[in-house]
């Protein structure tokens, strides 16, 4: 492919408006123009690298089974209303309110459609469909370019089961389809276990890349492997003991004393004595959240607890139903609350709480003897430097770009649509499915963030537009044209994919520029000094390090250089 000929819009400037390194470099390389906010063109670089991708995930999708749909992205929202995920998209979720239609997020409803039509007996299954296909998501703050779309490609397959240990090896299936396609494109990942989060079902792990762009955070531990989303991650902080025997209940006096640092500070304790009071919505049930001390409340545990439509108490709210403000409520005198605490403060004694009166709290609560606690679950975030719960080495919490989840989603999709196969007995039961996702674009702007210096992009034998970057020092040259022209058909004709700066009004600078922003892994450079002796210098994008190979023998250096 000609330079002169393939258009390759580079930009010498950093786009103003683009902060992470993947989303200046899509634009400076000429790969990716916006439209609008979360919306952009693929330029013909770009697209090629997408087509890169999709190869290899077909490959591996095909290798595990799959078989290729293309299903619509328009939708009837009535479709949607059976799962009743209208609801739990939300905003997320582009209408088009003409036609009640919407644009596809994800799906599982159009799958278990053609599978409740379809699927009638256990000897139809296991299947697994997969598209790769544009999603529409309507995403609150897009930024840091691709990697959050409006409009995006994902990978998406759902396989259908008939029996539990069938959807295990589905989705063992699929974590090693990832791995293998992850692997394939070079990318250094880790997998975290994650939380369900809107999709619903059992387990579900992500497959990530560490990135300061990453908008998830992941606690990691370097000892034993442990890693999980900060949305699920646990640690081995130790409980609140129990502090001595359990004393009467007190009133005490706290004037102004709002936060735990205050309470702390005014009563000369340990952060651990205090127990901290939330209030939540669940419906119409106001729920209490206690927590030790400052612990911070994990807003994805607490949902798996009481569903995704549970929000924060306004404050007015709060008054009516404790009698107090946010500083001064806590667990006991309380009516028809249902009452939660985080595990650290199983078995806790002599703790201090609000009172449910402005200005004072409590002393000596036996949480056992004073309280209805519902039930303890670990509600609160690790942090970085607590214990691993497996190895008891210390955490590290680090930021991370999502690359593909894998869920088991269960019986949720069919139970709602009812999508439904008689087993050996002849038995009714629910089609057992799961979910994958990879995000094709993330995969192309992850890489770029692994991979990558103060001069540009470095692709990787395993994710790279062309195989060589060919460069034409001097196109008034004849001799070098005629030497240049040569090894551009050799590498054309072993399809090695060759991008060659043929043009003619560029200076050499310029195109040594170029070549390194564009980064292919390989440079051959055919310039007059090198030629005079028969040669051409061949320059390794990531190190910098150049060799001088004969002429005759540098199509097979590069195939070489491919296949180890
Ligand atoms: P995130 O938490 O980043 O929003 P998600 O959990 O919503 O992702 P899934 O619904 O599991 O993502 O989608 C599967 C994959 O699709 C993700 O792992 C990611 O690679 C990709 N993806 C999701 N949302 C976007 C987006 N807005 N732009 C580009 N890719 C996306
Ligand atoms: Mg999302």
């Amino acid at each position: 492919m000609k330079l002169s000929k393939i258009f390759i819009p580079t930009l010498k400037e950093v786009p103003s408006d683009a902060l992470i390194p993947s989303h200046q470099l899509m634009l400076r390389a000429g790969m990716i123009r916006p439209l609008g906010a979360g919306i952009y063109s693929f330029l013909p670089l770009g697209y090629r690298l997408m087509k890169k991708v999709m190869e290899i995930i077909r490959d591996e999708m095909d290798g595990i089974g799959g078989q290729e749909f293309h299903l619509p992205a328009l939708n009837p929202v009535e479709l949607w209303e059976e799962t009743d995920r209208v609801k739990a998209f939300g905003d997320t979720m582009f209408h088009i309110k003409n036609r009640a239609l919407v644009l596809a997020p994800t799906h599982e409803e159009v799958i278990c459609s053609i599978a409740k039509n379809h699927i009638r007996s256990y000897r139809d299954l296991p299947q697994i469909w997969y598209q790769i296909q544009t999603k529409f998501r309507n995403e609150a703050r897009p930024r840091s370019g691709v990697i959050r779309g409006r409009q995006f490609l994902m990978k998406d397959s759902y396989s259908l089961d008939a029996t539990w240990p069938g959807l295990d090896a589905s989705y063992d299936a699929h974590a090693q389809a990832y791995k293998n396609i992850f692997t394939r494109v070079g990318l250094k990942f880790f997998i975290v276990g994650a939380s369900s989060g809107a999709m619903g079902g059992s387990a579900s792990q992500e497959f990530m890349v560490e990135s300061e762009a990453g908008e998830d955070t992941c606690a990691i531990c370097d000892g034993c492997g442990y890693a999980a989303n900060i949305e699920v991650a646990a640690s081995a902080v130790p409980g609140a003991l129990k502090n001595g025997e359990s004393a009467a209940v007190e009133e005490i006096h706290t004037p102004g004393v709002k936060t735990i640092d205050e309470l702390r500070e005014f009563l000369k304790v340990d952060e651990s004595v205090l127990a901290k009071s939330l209030v939540y919505m669940a419906g119409q049930r106001p729920v209490m959240i206690l927590m030790v001390g400052n612990d911070q409340l994990n807003e994805s545990k607490l949902q798996v607890v009481l569903g995704a439509d549970a929000r924060p108490a306004h404050p007015d709210e709060l008054k009516a139903l404790t009698g107090a403000d946010g500083g001064s409520i806590g667990p006991i005198g309380l009516d028809g609350f249902r009452i939660i605490a985080d595990k650290r403060l199983e078995g806790a004694n002599n703790l201090i709480s609000g009172a449910n009166k402005n200005d004072y709290h409590l002393r000596n609560i036996d949480l056992k003897r004073d309280t209805k606690i519902d039930a303890y679950y670990d509600l609160r975030t690790a942090l970085a430097g607590e214990p691993c719960t497996t190895c008891s080495k210390p955490l590290r919490v680090i930021r991370a770009i999502e690359l593909g989840h894998i869920f088991k989603l269960g019986t949720k999709y069919a139970d709602a649509m009812k999508a439904s196969f008689l087993d050996e007995h002849g038995k009714e039961k629910p089609i057992i499915m799961g979910s994958y996702g990879i995000g094709v674009e993330r995969v192309i702007a992850c890489h770029i963030e692994q991979s990558h210096d103060k001069n540009g992009i470095v692709w990787t034998k395993g994710l790279t537009p062309f195989h060589v970057h060919l460069v034409l020092v001097n196109a008034n040259n004849a001799k070098i044209t005629a030497v240049a022209n040569d090894l551009n058909e050799k590498f054309e004709a072993l399809l090695l994919g060759v991008l060659y700066d043929d043009r003619g009004d560029v200076s050499p600078g310029f195109k040594f520029k170029d070549a390194d922003l564009l980064g292919m892994p390989l440079q051959v450079i055919v310039g007059e000094k090198h030629v005079a002796n028969g040669n051409v210098e061949v320059k390794h994008r990531a190190t910098g390090e150049r060799e001088i190979i004969e002429i005759g023998k540098v199509v097979q250096y590069v195939e070489k250089y491919y296949e180890s």
